[in-house]
Parts: structure tokens; sequence; C-alpha cells
């Protein structure tokens, strides 16, 4: 096997993101759908609607190939699309932005939390300050940034942060907090409590704040309410969506960044030397699904409610507790009560035992605490309904 060079490496290695040999490992999402496909499991695992999304965004892809939208758009992302973006940051959420020099369209928020870390990181001492399960991707581009990782935890079964150990995790050292809201993979979304300290911390110790919102339209009990929203925080936050949630379209991978003109140039600076540009002809459709009157983005926060509700109650009859979200895509249950003291070790049994996929909350964790979240494990409610109904009654199976 290759070995992957340099001091990415090493931080990788510590953070768990490289096997000990420095060799590269497939990710969680795509270990247990490989897992799912080899055997016959339904795929509970990765994040990915088995449905698609709106009709009309899919046919105006489909117009916008056939009427030749097929080369390189521009560096900020297509005018029209970085037009809707500002329209929807406005119609949400009262933000005003200017679609010329605060928007910047990225290849899915992967890429826009990869440019942007690698853009505003500074220095080896820079510590950047996560909550703690968090979405793969942050350590692993903290790790490329070569930045230092500070977790906070978020706890069963609420997984809102303690106020105290998030003053005591932001320091002048900090450079910047990375805030998932709705989150992956516990489902919480931020009380006002603890959005209102992130902004006091932020502006105390002088940090920038990056947001990652991919599930800004799936709240339960709404509205999202963006960090940037709050009374000073405009100008330190850097926002981060993308239409693979909202759209069902993961595979599009179209993305955004809106920020003061400053923040947004630094991460285009980035950016163009990653992937350049993107999706051109996804850039109109998603510019299309933006623009989808208020009663779809209300319909879809309700349809995947609904499926959370069927999703909990299967788990829970199979003999699991379930700590319901307040958002997102994902269900956690803890698998203790069936005697489970390993989620990883449980949901690479699953499949036989039971026919489905989960992933093991350890996955999103820093190796110092795996054994705090040992027997938790995270069940996606975006797949059909006849799916998470066959997932339920096969889970019965565990009792
Ligand atoms: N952040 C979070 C929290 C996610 O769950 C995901 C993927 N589902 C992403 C970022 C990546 O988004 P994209 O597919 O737009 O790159
Ligand atoms: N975001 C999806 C999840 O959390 C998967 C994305 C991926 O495979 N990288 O399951």
């Amino acid at each position: 096997m290759p070995q992957i060079p340099g001091a990415w490496r090493r931080a990788a290695i510590g953070a768990g993101l490289l096997s000990a040999d420095g060799t590269a490992q497939p990710t969680i999402f795509a270990e247990m759908t490989a897992l799912a496909v080899r055997t016959g499991a339904l795929n509970l695992g990765q994040g990915f609607p088995d449905e698609d999304g709106p009709a009309e965004v899919l046919e105006a892809a489909r117009e916008a190939i056939a009427a030749g939208a097929n080369q390189y758009p521009p560096g900020r992302g297509t005018p029209d699309l970085r037009a809707a973006i500002a329209e929807h940051q406005q119609r949400f959420y009262g933000l005003a932005v200017d679609p010329e020099r605060e928007v910047l369209v990225t290849a899915g928020a992967t890429e826009a939390l990869a440019a942007t870390l690698l853009a505003l990181i500074d220095s080896p001492d820079d510590e950047i300050v996560v909550f703690e399960p968090y979405y793969d991707s942050y350590a692993a581009c903290v790790a490329l940034a070569g930045a230092r990782l500070v977790t906070v935890p978020l706890r069963w079964p609420g997984f809102q942060p303690d106020l105290d150990d998030l003053r005591r995790a932001v320091t002048d050292r900090t450079r910047l907090i990375l805030v998932n809201d709705p989150h992956n993979p516990t489902g919480a979304v931020l009380s006002a409590e603890v959005r209102e300290e992130i902004v006091r911390l932020a502006e105390r110790h002088d940090a920038l704040i990056v947001t990652d919102e991919v599930y800004e339209h799936l709240v339960f009990e709404g509205p999202h309410v963006p960090l940037a929203t709050l009374p000073g925080a405009r100008d330190r936050v850097v926002s981060i969506s993308s239409a693979g949630k909202t759209f069902s379209t993961t595979g599009w991978k179209i993305g955004w960044v809106t920020a003061t003109p400053g923040l947004v140039d630094a991460v285009l600076a980035v950016k163009q030397w990653l992937t350049y540009v993107n999706g051109s002809p996804f850039q109109p459709a998603i510019a299309a699904g933006l623009r989808l009157p208020d009663a779809f983005f209300a319909g879809i926060a309700e349809t995947m409610r609904a499926k959370h509700e069927l999703l909990g109650a299967g788990l829970r009859a199979a003999g699991l507790q379930v700590a319901p979200p307040a958002g997102g895509y994902f269900t956690v249950a803890d698998a203790a009560p069936l005697g489970a003291t390993d989620a990883a070790d449980f949901c690479r049994a699953l499949p036989e035992r039971a026919g489905v996929v989960g992933i093991p909350l350890t996955a999103f964790v820093t190796p110092e605490r795996r054994a705090d979240y040992a027997t938790f494990v995270r069940f996606a409610a975006c797949k059909r309904r006849d799916v998470l109904e066959e997932a339920s009654a096969r889970l019965a199976a565990l009792r």
C-alpha cells in the first residue's frame, strides 16, 4: 500500500483517521455501505436518501445539460445560484447577503469546510473547538490544516454541551469554533443559551465561528437559528450549507459559504486550488430548488420528523433505548439494554443478526473518548417508510 506522506499522516494516525501503518482506510460510511451491499442488509448507516427529491429540481438539471451548461462555471458559482442563496438567507433568516461578494459555491459542504479550515488556520498552535461526537471530516481537515482539535463532549441523551465545558475549551488559543447545528450524528439542535454562549466566547477570545448547517431545513420544532443572526455575530461567522440534504441530491455536491467579503475571498483562495469550480448543470437546478415555496421546506421537515418517530418506535420495540432527535437525518440508540458492550462489534454483527446496518457512535469521537460512547449506535431515518418499517420488523429479532 502506498503511504501518505508528511505531518498530516502523523496527525491523522493520532486521530484514528489512518491505520497505524499510515495507510488509508475507508471512511466508516464507505465501510458500512459496503457491508450492507455485501450482506443485503438494509442500510441505515450512511446518510443518503433512497428517494428522489423535488421533480422541478431534477428537471432543471436535465434542462441545463440539454441547454449546454456543461463547461466550467464562474469561480464563485453562477450569478443566478449566488442570487438564489442570498434570497434564501433573506427569506428564511432575515440575513442580508451580497451575492457578488459574500457567497461562494463549493463542491458540497465538505469542500466548503476543507477550504475554510485550510484558509483560516494560521499556525500549528491554533486550536479548533468542536463538539464531540463530530462529523468525521472535521478531524481530518483540522489535521490536514495542521492545527489542534479541542473537543467539548455532548452527552447522552440530550446531547447539549455543558456551558462550563464550553467555557473551559475556548481560550485565546482558539482560532475558530466549528459548530454543526442541527447535529450529525446526535440529532441535537443547540439551545438558545448555548448559541449565545458560543458567540460571547468567540467575541471574548477573538475567535471566528464556522457553522455547518447542512440540516438547516430538517429542524422538527423550528425555526432553525443560524449563529450569524445573533447580535454582533455576523462578521465573525462563516456559514456553510449544502443542497444535498434539503433536495435529496447528496451526489450532486453543491454547497456554499456565506460570510463577509474578506472571509469569502480567503476561502475562495483555497477553493480554487482544490476543485477550481464545480457542478455547472446542478447550479441552476439548486437555484430553482432554493426558490421553491415555503410549503416545500416545511414539508420535508415534517416528513423527516415522522420517519424518526417510526424508526424510534422500531428501535424501542427491539429493546434499544432511544434519544429522540430534534433535527437532521439520524437517531441515536443505546444498545446496552441488549447486552452490547462495544457498538462497533454490535454493528458488525447486526447484518447477520437482524439484516440492518447502523454506525457506531465511536466512529465520530477521538480515540480517548471511545469508552464514553461505547454502546451507542447511529441509525439513518432518511429512508423510505417501507424500508423503515421493514427494518423495524427485522430489528424485532434482537429481542
Ligand atoms: N456536514 C455534515 C454534518 C454532514 O452530515 C455532511 C454529509 N452528509 C456534510 C457536512 C457533507 O455535506 P456534502 O455532501 O454537501 O459535502
Ligand atoms: N453525511 C453522511 C453521513 O453522515 C455521509 C457522507 C459521507 O459518506 N462522507 O452519513
